[in-house]
C-alpha cells in the first residue's frame, strides 16, 4: 500500500554535512503518525527511518515538539527511550482558544507544567501567537496562554520556544510585560532584518526551517545574514516547511542540511563553520545530552 506519507515520497537524502548539527524543532509524533487514526489509509516511516536518515547525513540530534496533550504526552515518553531525542512541550497558540472554549485550558497547562519535570524535556514550547490562523476572537486566550508558557519557562529554567506567525508586535510587547526567561528562541523565524536585531541586541535566539530557502523569502535571509553567529540556529519543523528543491513534500530532520548550506550561503560562511557555531549555540539551548 502507498500513500503520500509512506517512505517513498520523501526526497532524497541530500549530501552530508562537513560537521554535525542538531535540528532544533521538529515533530516526529506527525512523521511517524504516532497519533494518526490507524484506519486513515496513510504508512508512515518508522522514527527509526527518520533518525538513521539524520544521522547519515549530519544530523545526528533533534528536538521533538509536542505542543497539544496527546503530542506533548508522546514526546515526554519517546525521548526518555530515544538517545537522539531531546523534548519540548506546550499549547499551540492555535490550541489555546479551542481548549479556552471548552473550558479545560488550565487543566491542561497544568498538565503541561508536570510534564516540563521530565529531565529530557528541555523546552517549553512551541509557545506564541499566531494571528493567521487565529481570528480575533481567540486572541485573548492565546495572550493568556504565552503569558503562562513564559512563567512556566522561568519557573522551570527551560529554554523558551516561541511560535511568532503574523504577530511580532504583540509576541515583543508580551515578551517585555512578563520578562522574558533567560533563554528565547523564535523557532522558525518570520521578522525581518530589523526584529533580528532587536532580538539580537536581547540575546534571544533565531532558528531558521526550510522556509528562508523558498524563492519569495529574501526579507528572512536578509534577516538570516544579520543574526550574530552565537545566537543562530536551524530547524525542519517537518514534516512542514521542506526545504527547496522539495518544498511542498514531507520532510524530515535529514533535510537540515539544505537550510544549513542556504544559511552559510546567505551569510557568506563557511558551511563547516556555520554548523560548529550551530551546534555549540544549540547545546547552549538545550544542555547536553
Ligand atoms: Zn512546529
Amino acid at each position: 500500500m502507498t500513500s503520500s506519507r509512506a517512505a517513498g515520497s520523501y526526497p532524497d537524502r541530500p549530501e552530508p554535512l562537513p560537521h554535525a548539527i542538531i535540528d532544533s524543532h521538529t515533530h516526529l509524533d506527525m512523521g511517524t503518525g504516532a497519533l494518526a487514526d490507524p484506519d486513515d489509509g496513510h504508512e508512515y516511516p518508522p522514527l527509526d527511518w527518520f533518525l538513521t536518515r539524520a544521522g547519515d547525513v549530519g544530523v545526528p540530534r533533534a528536538v521533538q515538539i509536542g505542543c497539544e496533550l496527546a503530542s506533548a504526552r508522546w514526546t515526554a515518553d519517546v525521548v526518555a527511550r530515544t538517545p537522539e531525542l531531546l523534548g519540548g512541550v506546550a499549547l499551540h497558540p492555535n490550541e489555546a482558544p479551542e481548549l479556552a472554549r471548552l473550558g479545560t485550558l488550565d487543566d491542561a497547562l497544568g498538565e503541561i507544567d508536570t510534564l516540563l519535570t521530565g529531565d529530557r524535556i528541555r523546552v517549553v514550547g512551541e509557545t506564541g501567537l499566531d494571528y493567521f490562523r487565529t481570528g480575533d476572537d481567540g486572541r485573548e486566550a492565546q495572550h493568556y496562554s504565552f503569558r503562562e508558557h513564559i512563567g512556566m519557562a522561568k519557573r522551570h529554567g527551560l529554554a523558551l520556544q516561541i511560535h511568532d506567525r503574523e504577530a511580532h508586535a504583540d509576541v515583543l510587547r508580551i515578551l517585555a510585560e512578563e520578562g522574558a526567561p533567560d533563554i528565547v528562541v523564535f523557532h522558525c523565524f518570520s521578522g525581518d532584518a530589523e526584529m533580528a536585531d532587536y532580538c539580537a541586541r536581547r540575546g534571544w535566539y533565531m532558528s531558521f526551517a526550510g522556509n528562508v530557502t523558498f524563492k519569495n523569502a529574501s526579507g528572512l535571509r536578509a534577516a538570516a545574514s544579520r543574526v550574530p553567529r552565537g545566537q543562530l540556529l536551524l530547524e525542519t519543523d517537518a514534516p512542514f516547511l521542506t526545504p527547496v528543491p522539495h518544498r511542498g513534500r514531507p520532510g524530515g530532520s535529514y533535510l537540515t542540511p539544505l537550510t544549513a548550506r542556504a544559511v552559510a550561503d546567505v551569510r557568506n560562511e563557511p558551511l563547516e563553520e556555520l554548523c560548529a557555531a550551530v551546534w555549540a549555540n544549540s547545546l547552549e539551548v538545550f544542555g547536553d545530552w
